[in-house]
């Protein structure tokens, strides 16, 4: 069984049918992923792919609706590792702490002590955003988040975020319902 995204080639996720039915009902959405025979599937789990159809899932919703990984793991969108680890970009004390950052837009890896830009002030007026040394673009974690800064977890976070990000932007402007 294929794994991987026919539009966007990204790993896919499953989802139950009884809870597709339950998307299609309460968000009516455009699902891009989703095979237009799914409903004679002989599985209950139905394949969708959580990059084209990030909305779909529940991302923008306080709770996502419930997904199982290819590695059986039951759980939603938002906990997914490569969607969590984007809350750490704006984290300067994380940052600067780790051993070692990385960009999910580049995926170049270098020492914190690199980064010479900032931006993103807080109420204390400090800037909580690093700016990649190599690419200038906003896009930095680091190793003392917990998630793996090597290049295949990047290019997942890339693949993730840097793909669908104008979408999201196009839905937020448009009213839901
Ligand atoms: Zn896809
Ligand atoms: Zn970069």
């Amino acid at each position: 069984m294929q794994w991987n995204c026919k539009r966007c080639d990204f790993e896919l996720v499953e989802v139950r049918k009884d809870t597709i039915a339950e998307i299609i009902e309460s968000l009516k959405p455009n699902f891009l992923s989703l095979s237009k025979s799914w409903k004679s599937h002989k599985s209950e789990w139905i394949k969708v792919c959580p990059r084209c159809d990030s909305y779909t899932l529940g991302m923008e919703m306080e709770q996502g609706f419930p997904i199982r990984t290819k590695s059986g793991d039951r759980t939603t969108i938002h906990n997914l590792d490569f969607v969590k680890a984007h809350k750490h970009h704006d984290n300067r004390e994380e940052i600067l702490k780790s051993e070692k950052c990385g960009c999910f837009y580049c995926l170049e890896i270098f020492s914190p002590d690199k980064i010479f830009e900032w931006h993103g002030e807080d109420e204390n007026g400090i800037e909580q955003i690093a700016m990649c040394p190599e690419c200038g673009i906003d896009s930095v974690i680091g190793s003392a988040s917990g998630y793996p800064i090597e290049r295949n977890f990047l290019s997942k976070m890339h693949d993730f975020w840097m793909g669908p990000y104008e979408g999201f932007k196009a839905r937020r402007a448009s009213p839901v319902n």
